[in-house]
């Protein structure tokens, strides 16, 4: 897969670019790999997504890079919403097989809301986290929206990120360098695969490291480090009752400036507005509909809207039918815009094949499905409801959104530490 697909195969203890010392792999996508590194520089740890050096991989990343850089010349440090976005540190390119890699420098965050969520028994996480995540979603889009002009297009649990802490990151290359000293072989998901074996020449070339991630530590609690490893420990916790978690927006691979006039189709499916599927344009208000898609997630434990292929009509006609059934009809004006209605609307506004659409409503798919009671039910789909206008003119904005009453008084602590003990 390193070679053919295009990724940069690397071995743990390299320097790059003068600078980054490569400490262990923390996870791949379609475009790329990410490493830990340490940052020779400025003594930290970084994270280092290697995009892959095809062309057309180079090219979407640049785009990435270009697009971080104009959201972070915009506000100041201040501006909660910009400290809830990734911050690029710094980019830089490498040689490759096929062309240059484009290198992403970030900040070390932990694993994404995917993680959090019992998906298999279909229980959501506590309303507190759901409101405090959310809010933290909304301000970041309220910076991007409306400072920045640019429509993130990709919103989904995947791509937020939950913060971890200094102790955290030291615990993951500190994981590596016991493993190195000790004889024992590395971890397939650290390394490039094949390249487990340890030598006495990786340990010459983590010797710095060595002192470093062991002068770090502090009062040698080992145990404490080790659990807080554990993800599956957080998600229980998460499960059960309000913790201080602190997320980021990530992942701005397919953010477009406001306007941009975009004929591809935007958004991962189940998060994908009604105006996109019908291809009748698009702006902000596509991001809001797809927040709300997460809270329902994040709450339940279950894709709002996961339509299927049946025999009589198409995934897309099927999930218009999913959005009718629980938002209600598709606005004349809207259809009229759809450069894709006519292949799954009739003239009179029923779906072709799956014609008239029944409405039953949140509050209910809340209190009948999902084990909501009535009352924190009807609190919640009128948060989520607005936001699920099928008309985007109609959405309310995130800054809008922000000052529902479902989210007063919610708070959240700075404190990047979302595996500290309860
Ligand atoms: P895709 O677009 O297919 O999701 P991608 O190639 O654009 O993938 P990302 O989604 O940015 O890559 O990252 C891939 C994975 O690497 C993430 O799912 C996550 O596990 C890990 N990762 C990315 N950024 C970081 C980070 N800053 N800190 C820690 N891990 C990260
Ligand atoms: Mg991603
Ligand atoms: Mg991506």
């Amino acid at each position: 897969e390193y070679n053919e697909g295009g990724y940069l195969a690397l071995e743990i203890g390299r320097i790059l670019d003068n600078r980054y010392q490569v400490v262990r792999k923390l996870g791949w996508g379609v475009f790329s790999t990410v490493w830990m590194c340490w940052d020779m520089e400025t003594g930290e740890f970084v994270a280092l997504k290697i995009v892959k050096d095809l062309e057309c991989d180079r090219v979407i990343a640049l785009g990435e890079v270009a697009m971080l850089r104009s959201i972070q010349e915009r506000g100041t440090e201040e501006d909660v919403g910009k400290s809830t976005i990734v911050s690029l540190r710094n980019s830089f390119s490498l040689p490759g097989e096929n062309g240059v890699h484009v290198c992403m420098v970030f900040d070390v965050l932990g694993k994404n809301l995917l993680s959090l969520v019992d998906y298999e028994g279909n229980k959501g996480i506590h309303l507190k986290n759901v409101k405090s995540i959310i809010k933290q979603v909304l301000e970041a889009l309220s910076f991007l929206h409306e400072k920045c002009h640019v429509v993130h297009t990709d919103l989904k649990p995947e791509n937020v990120f939950l913060c971890v802490d200094s102790d955290y990151v030291r615990k993951l290359a500190l994981d590596v360098v016991e493993r190195v000293w000790s004889g024992q072989p590395l971890a397939t998901s650290m390394v490039c695969a094949g390249s487990r074996r340890v030598d006495s020449g990786l340990r010459c070339r983590l010797r710095l490291l060595k002192k470093v991630v062991e002068g770090g530590w502090s009062g040698g609690d080992r145990g404490g480090w080790g659990r807080s490893l554990e993800w599956a420990r957080l998600r229980d916790s998460v499960a059960r009752g309000p913790r201080s978690l602190r997320v980021k927006l990530g992942d701005f691979g397919n953010a477009v400036p406001v306007g941009y006039d975009y004929k591809c189709t935007i958004q991962t499916e189940p998060y994908r507005a009604p105006e996109v599927i019908l291809g009748a344009g698009f702006g902000c208000s596509a991001d809001i509909w797809s927040v709300a898609c997460l809270a329902f997630e994040l709450a339940t434990g279950t894709v709002l809207f996961e339509p299927t292929k049946s025999q009589s009509a198409t995934r897309p006609e099927n999930h218009l039918a999913c959005i009718m059934q629980v938002c209600g009809p598709v606005p004349y004006g809207l259809r009229l815009r759809g450069r894709h209605t006519f292949r799954y609307f009739t003239k009179f506004g029923t779906l072709k094949h799956l014609g008239k659409v029944k409405k039953i409503g949140l509050k209910q798919i809340l209190v009948n499905e999902c084990g909501f009671r009535k009352k924190s039910a009807g609190e919640f789909s009128d948060f989520l409801q607005a936001m699920l206008n099928v008309d985007p003119a109609k959405r309310p904005t995130a800054t809008q959104c922000l000052r529902h009453p479902w989210l007063a008084g919610q708070r959240y602590n700075y404190r990047a530490t979302p595996l500290d003990e309860e």
